[in-house]
């Protein structure tokens, strides 16, 4: 019988944002696979002693499942470990599947996602009553290619919050999308650089017309989540309703929306 695969979530960055579950899995692995370019090496610190550990940076999916499927028949713990959840732009499903052909039975432990810490960071809610209660997590296109329908300026238009990965070198067009579906210029975009990495974490706040520009002056061009939302800096706001209040779309439907009691 082989041993289990675990996909383990490590957290947005900060090795203490692991659940209590991944880090008991880490505990007791025989080897840990970690992604190298975005999971810090702290977090296989837990790893008891003769735990082969071994970064993925440089290697292929190929080579990925291979070296999974070797340690499953060597351990009875073996570990991957992803940035964030597994569940969000990661290569989940692509390194199930192999894993489901050889036989080799997978878990899944599901992680804090950056778009999560980024809010904690900014301290900012996604949803707020009578503003926004939907938050999109996309991205724009890149050498990903975007299926039909989900281009920024159509999911913008619902002006709801937009979590925005894998972005970061593409403001430019983040701008656009935004423009286009017709959020104001002056409209609030938060970027959270390393959200939750101790000592390495950076807020940008802007506007649909100023974010790429502060960032670009702040020189952060990677791991960074672009937020936009309508309930961005509600914190400060006097009355929490302001937004929608203000918002012609919205006060419209308001408007019509009170009139049978009026
Ligand atoms: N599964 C991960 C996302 C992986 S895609 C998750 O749930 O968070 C990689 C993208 O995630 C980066 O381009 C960036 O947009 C975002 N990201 C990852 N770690 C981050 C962090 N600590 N702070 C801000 N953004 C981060």
């Amino acid at each position: 019988m082989p041993g289990t695969v675990w996909f383990v979530g490590a957290g947005p960055g900060d090795p203490e944002l692991i659940t209590v579950k991944g880090r008991a899995l880490i505990e007791q692995a025989g080897a840990i696979l970690f992604a190298g370019s975005l999971v810090d090496e702290a977090a296989t610190r837990w790893a008891p002693p003769g735990c082969v550990i071994a970064d993925s940076k440089g290697m292929t999916l190929e080579e990925m499942s291979a070296w999974l499927i070797e340690q499953a028949g060597r351990c009875g713990t073996v570990l991957r470990l992803q940035t964030g959840d597994p569940a969000l732009y990661g290569t989940l499903i692509e390194l199930v599947q192999p894993l489901d052909a050889a036989g080799v039975p997978i878990g899944v432990v599901p992680g804090v996602s950056s778009a999560m810490a980024s809010a904690a960071a900014a301290v900012e809610s996604f949803t707020l009553p009578e503003v926004t209660q939907t938050t999109i997590f996309t991205r724009v296109e890149g050498r990903t290619p975007m299926p039909e329908g989900e281009d920024l300026a159509a999911l913008a238009a619902h002006r709801s919050t937009l979590c925005i990965f894998l972005s970061i070198t593409l403001l430019h067009k983040v701008e656009a999308g935004l423009r286009a579906a017709g959020w104001p210029e002056d409209a609030p975009v938060v970027v959270v650089h390393k959200a939750s990495w101790p000592g390495q974490q950076r807020i940008v706040r802007g506007t649909v017309a100023t974010i790429k520009h502060l960032c670009r002056e702040a020189g952060i061009v990677s791991q960074a989540m672009v937020i936009a939302s309508p309930t961005l800096g509600a914190r400060h706001w006097p009355e929490l309703t302001k937004s929608r209040l203000y918002d012609a779309a919205f006060t419209h439907r308001f408007r019509r929306a009170s009139a049978p009691g009026e």
